[in-house]
């Protein structure tokens, strides 16, 4: 009789002794998070899979939630407390217990603050998110309004043009939409469950326009039409759809007259978006723009995903504003199937019900501390989020003056997502302090002075909300490898160390996490005891117009096409309207290509899985891709090196033509440590509304290597 190997098989029970345990994957965006089956036996992870049922999942996982075993035990990990005793960058350190390291930190930085000022001591966050709400109140506790995050070049670009419009975070109706404007929007490689809502939704009826300069998965498999813009001129785009909607009559009056402001101002600025212009700005020809405006008009219930892509330009936030008045002058705002109010819960997430999480972080802020790092150059970054500019942080910090930083605690830091990126390295150098707390020995935790090792979403609890009222505490699946504890103790422990003025952070995650979640229908203690998220009861559906008709927290009380807070500033020199400038090429002759620094693969997150082997497998080598044409031309084959030049630097890469890139065009995925093509993006191209990187409108030159 065959004899089956319950262990060798995976197969969980007595016979095996492998066990199954409900997790979480936290390697991307906290909008996904899936519900992870961690199979585990004598402590240790042996294979993952997707949870069935769960919220977001529903028991698959994406190319990079497969690798999380790999993940968790990959050979960098960081194991004890380190604290550098080369010289910084050269990743010498000798390990320290957590009391030492704890010690030198808070007595560092109690001194700083003492002789230089609390706002000298900057406090970052990169990946993960979760801990954010703690690291915000800690930064202000400790008296500092230098808190920033990754999301200095993330979606907030999006946030802030959706805030001038209506005042608040916005989310898309798509159950109910007719038409979806997936502008930038490729769910094949991130964002996976919205590709799963359009699918079912698209047998009922939706349909899809794509926006997108190269083809990908999803103007393949889901447009009706596709457009492809040259990269960084979807402001223009929507502004020529703008220019044929009003020219043939296709907007709302009526509803542009009950709620919407400054329809006359943008009248007159679309004119000239003629769709002959419009061609001419964005490559995109007069017959497709006409469909687009077409498709918009037939369609009742429109929505637009977010997509973080659209701010990565000089004019991006201005390009958002831009699409999103289009469903403004359409009446598709706060309407079934259209864009529809979404307050956040928790983590910028909007879950149907309300927490106390923006009041935990605001309610400590030091109000007469100094305004946070690029306050100055990007006002209206700071009127709208409060927080530093991490962009500007750098300059700070080289200028070596009075208002420079001396010291950084970091959370997952990565210099390497900065344009001209070396900067950050000779800031960093210039420190009094760096401490970066991670999960990993990075290139940038090699520069730190004391690193604290961090642990993975498998092996703590986190708190997590999702869409429809559900949550849940996750369970850790194994214990903290080595020494490594979560983040959100490691911030608690700093703020018993430092003595600092708050009880409710020195008791810690759960402490802040009872405080925020008070009127939550079902306790911490429950959520813990569950296998699988909680479904709050009496959620509420979002009743369709009530902001229209209460008014929206704007200064006109409407939806604002004409911004009177940017026009009350015309000291910051920007527009009220969503106007149109075109990406800045520093010498056209010298840099004939656009270059696109960050298009999304499927098998990676920025550079957090290029160390993961099957992720890094699928891809292995830095590469370019560029159109057949281009490639023929210039006698460039597969696999041929070839050197990408910029008026920062230049580095070789290998070559991919492709069928899928439009002639002109090079697209360049990130995070490759030995070719990092952010460090030859010019660090001064930002956009002046967000402060953002040009990731995804810069331009270079190109040649084959000899
Ligand atoms: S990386 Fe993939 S599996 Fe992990 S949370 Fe994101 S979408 Fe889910």
């Amino acid at each position: 009789m065959t004899q089956i190997n319950y262990e060798k098989g995976r197969i969980p029970g007595q016979e095996s002794g492998i066990e199954i345990r409900h997790s979480l994957c936290d390697i991307c965006s906290p909008g996904m998070h899936c519900g992870l089956d961690v199979f585990v036996k004598d402590g240790k992870i042996l294979k993952v899979e997707g949870t069935e049922g769960f919220p977001i999942n529903n028991g698959k996982l994406c190319t990079k939630g497969a690798g999380n075993r790999q993940y968790v035990y990959r050979e960098d990990r960081i194991l004890t407390p380190l604290k550098r005793v080369g010289e910084r960058g050269e990743g010498k350190f000798e390990p320290i217990s957590w009391d030492e390291a704890l010690k030198l930190i808070s007595e560092k930085f109690l001194q700083i603050r003492r002789d230089y000022g609390a706002d000298k001591v900057a406090f970052y966050s990169g990946y993960s998110k979760h801990y954010r709400f703690m690291l915000r109140r800690l930064a202000s506790v400790f008296g500092s309004q230098n808190y920033g995050t990754e999301s200095s070049s993330c979606m907030t670009s999006g946030l802030m043009a959706w805030l001038i419009a209506s005042g608040m975070p916005m989310g898309m109706n798509m159950p109910n939409a007719e038409l979806v404007l997936g502008w930038g929007a490729n769910g094949f490689h991130s964002r996976y469950p919205m590709i799963r809502n359009m699918y079912k939704n698209m047998e009922h009826g939706l349909k899809v326009i794509t926006v997108d300069p190269r083809i990908t998965p999803a103007s393949q498999r889901l447009a009706s039409l596709h457009l492809r813009p040259h990269l960084g001129t979807d402001g223009a785009l929507a502004l020529g759809i703008a220019h044929v909607l009003i020219e043939k009559d296709w907007v709302s009056h009526e509803y542009i007259q009950k709620y919407v402001h400054g329809f006359e101002e943008y009248r007159e600025y679309v004119k000239a978006f003629t769709p002959e212009r419009t061609y001419e700005l964005t490559g995109v020809p007069a017959e497709d723009i006409y469909k687009a405006a077409e498709m918009i008009h037939e369609a009742h219930g429109i929505c637009v995903p977010e997509s973080s892509t659209l701010g990565h330009h000089r004019n991006g936030m201005q390009n958002y504003r831009a699409i999103m008045s289009l469903l403004i002058i359409t009446g598709n705002v706060d309407v079934k199937g259209g864009q529809v109010p979404a307050p956040h819960s928790f983590m910028e997430r909007n879950c149907g019900f309300e927490t106390y999480e923006e009041e935990f972080m605001e309610e400590r802020w030091p109000k007469d501390a100094p305004k946070a790092i690029g306050a100055d150059r990007f006002p209206l970054w700071y009127e709208l989020r409060k927080d530093m500019q991490a962009n500007a942080l750098a300059d700070n910090i080289l200028k070596q003056d009075e208002n420079s930083v001396r010291a950084i605690l970091a959370l997952g830091m990565n210099y390497r997502m900065f344009t001209e990126d070396a900067k950050y390295i000779e800031a960093i150098k210039k420190l009094d302090m760096f401490v970066d707390v991670d999960l990993f020995l990075t290139d940038t935790a090699k520069y730190a002075d004391i690193v604290l090792p961090a642990c993975t979403s498998l092996e703590r609890e986190t708190f997590m909300p999702y869409a429809g009222g559900q949550v849940w505490m996750t369970k850790k699946a194994i214990e903290p490898l080595g020494e490594a504890k979560p983040d959100t103790e490691i911030i608690s422990l700093l703020a018993q160390y430092m003595d600092l003025d708050d009880d409710l952070l020195k008791g810690g995650y759960d402490a802040c996490l009872k405080h925020i979640l008070r009127d939550l229908p079902v306790t911490l203690e429950e959520m813990k005891a569950s296998e699988k998220p909680l479904k709050l009861p009496d959620i509420k559906p979002y009743v369709f117009g009530t902001m229209n008709e209460k008014g929206w927290p704007t200064p006109t009380g409407k939806l604002e096409l004409y911004s009177e807070l940017i026009a009350a500033h015309p000291e910051w020199g920007l527009d009220p309207l969503p106007t149109y400038t075109e990406p800045y090429n520093p010498d056209p002759e010298k840099y004939p290509f656009r270059l696109c620094a960050g298009a999304r693969i499927p098998n990676a997150l920025h550079s957090r899985l290029h160390d993961v082997p099957w992720e890094r497998s699928l891809l292995p080598e830095p590469s370019v891709e560029m159109s057949m044409e281009d490639a023929e031309r210039l006698g460039i084959e597969l696999g041929d090196d070839v050197e990408i030049f910029t008026n920062i630097g230049s580095l070789t890469f290998k070559a991919i033509p492709t069928a899928t890139v439009m002639p002109g065009d090079v697209f360049i995925y990130h995070g490759y440590r030995e070719k990092d093509i952010n460090s030859i993006l010019d660090g001064t191209n930002l956009d002046p509304y967000s402060g953002f990187p040009a990731y995804r409108s810069a331009y270079c030159g190109l040649r084959r290597c000899a």
